[in-house]
């Protein structure tokens, strides 16, 4: 199978990259992309020879040809840009397209590989938080196949038997860790440290989704991602904490029935079930590079916090975590606020990440943005990019307010 890989020097570019050693006979790489971290990406080139590659702008390009001419490599031919990242994902003669960027960004590249009707395996949520609306019909229309990346919604896919079909369902359950606070109160949360909330207990993640879990708005953009992908009205999506991260989302019948899936935390899972679909590759079995730590599951053996083989649930804390109901109230309005949501929490996830604000006005950032941006439908794809663009100006104008007035 021919495979693109946008946003390959990340967490889950470097998984997929895992399973693209271990499993050779399945995955061809033709494309791989990264933003700035070009020296990983040559690494990267060197090994998997993709025919395309592309990258942040044109200063990461020129440095990536005189990395790889150090290196004694091949050159393929280096993109830059949005235009580049579009390219890789729709010019390289991949047929599926993992879409691993963080953010919007991700946005212009999965868009044209579902127009284009490829397989994308989906990683990237805030697309589908963004532009849901149209780039479901969109697969619909050209025959692209969506298949969720995000561990729970490859959970949802899984116990429904692999298909984004919600008929029969009662309610969705996705679970969530509750991240690094959970048990927090309000008042803990205003002194919390950018090192306290990239250390998720569970999950080795990117910086930018760690304190999405840390806030729960990852769980919030999950819940518009799976109204998105299941078609399930939003008061059918429950949130049920579950810190073990083992059961990985559960799906409720008419009649009560509840089928979950069940994993050993780690990406590698999900990723592979993406490409694999509906076939299953030996992970458990095989001893390869690519899959050292990763082994059959032994429930009796999990560990956490002091305890063995226990697996909790608890229902999640919405009042110290406002993120939950604003995604929600953003998604039932629908429209442009859901792009409005994930660019205003960009904006201030950077923001906190970069020391300029603390993590307790991330999600008051968010809020005020919502309050202040107009209810517009979304028409296209252009329209949902700008509403996002403004959204994460406007986050930065608040935040600088607050920060001036404080
Ligand atoms: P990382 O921060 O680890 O990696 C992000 C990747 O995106 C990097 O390769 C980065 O390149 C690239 N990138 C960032 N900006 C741009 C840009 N403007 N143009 C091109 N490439 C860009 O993130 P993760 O791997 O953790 O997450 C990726 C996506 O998958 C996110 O949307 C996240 O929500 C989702 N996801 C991740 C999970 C996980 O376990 N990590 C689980 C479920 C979903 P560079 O670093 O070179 O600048
Ligand atoms: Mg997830």
């Amino acid at each position: 199978m021919k495979v693109a890989i946008l946003g390959a020097t990340g967490s889950i570019g470097g998984s997929a990259l895992a399973l693209a050693e271990a499993f050779p006979e399945y995955i061809e790489i033709t494309a791989l992309t990264c933003g700035r971290q070009v020296e990983r990406l040559a690494g990267y080139v060197t090994k998997f020879r993709p025919g395309l590659v592309a990258v942040g702008g044109e200063a990461e390009r020129d440095r990536l040809r005189g990395l790889l001419k150090d290196l004694g490599s091949p050159a393929p031919e280096i993109l830059c840009g949005e235009a580049g990242q579009v390219a890789a994902a729709v010019e390289s003669g991949a047929e599926t397209v993992l879409s691993a960027i963080v953010g919007g960004a991700a946005m212009a590249p999965t868009f044209a590989a579902v127009g284009r009707g490829l397989r994308v395996a989906l990683a990237n949520k805030e697309s589908l938080v963004m532009g849901g609306e149209l780039v479901m019909p969109l697969a619909r229309q050209t025959g692209a196949e969506i298949i969720p990346v995000d561990s729970e919604h490859s959970a949802i896919f899984q116990a429904l038997g692999g298909q984004l079909n919600s008929q029969g369902l009662r309610r969705i359950i996705l679970t969530a860790s509750g991240g690094p606070f959970r048990g927090f109160t309000g008042k803990q949360l205003e002194s919390v440290s950018r090192e306290q909330a990239l250390a998720h207990p569970r999950w080795s993640m990117g910086a930018k989704i760690s304190c999405d879990s840390a806030t729960m708005m990852n769980k919030g953009l999950e819940i518009i991602e799976a109204h998105h992908l299941f078609g399930l009205d939003y008061d059918r999506l429950d949130v049920l904490v579950h810190p073990q991260s083992i059961v990985h989302s559960i799906v409720e019948y008419l009649d009560g029935s509840q089928v979950a899936q069940l994993g050993p935390t780690d990406m590698r899972l999900p990723i592979a079930y993406a490409f694999s679909y509906p076939e299953r590759w030996p992970l458990a079995e095989a001893d390869r590079p690519g899959l050292a730590g990763l082994g059959p599951l032994d429930l009796a053996e999990v560990k956490f916090q002091g305890y063995t083989g226990h697996l909790t649930f608890e229902r999640p804390d919405y009042e110290t975590f406002p993120a939950l109901n604003l995604a929600r109230a953003a998604g039932r309005q629908g429209g442009m606020a859901p792009a409005v949501l994930t660019g205003a929490n960009e904006a201030a996830v950077n923001m906190f990440l970069e020391g300029k604000i603390e993590f307790s006005a991330i999600v008051r950032i968010v809020e005020k943005v919502l309050e202040g941006s107009p209810v517009r439908p979304v028409e296209d794809i252009v329209g949902a990019i700008e509403a996002e663009r403004e959204a994460r100006r406007l986050a930065e104008r608040f935040a600088g307010e607050m920060y001036k007035t404080s």
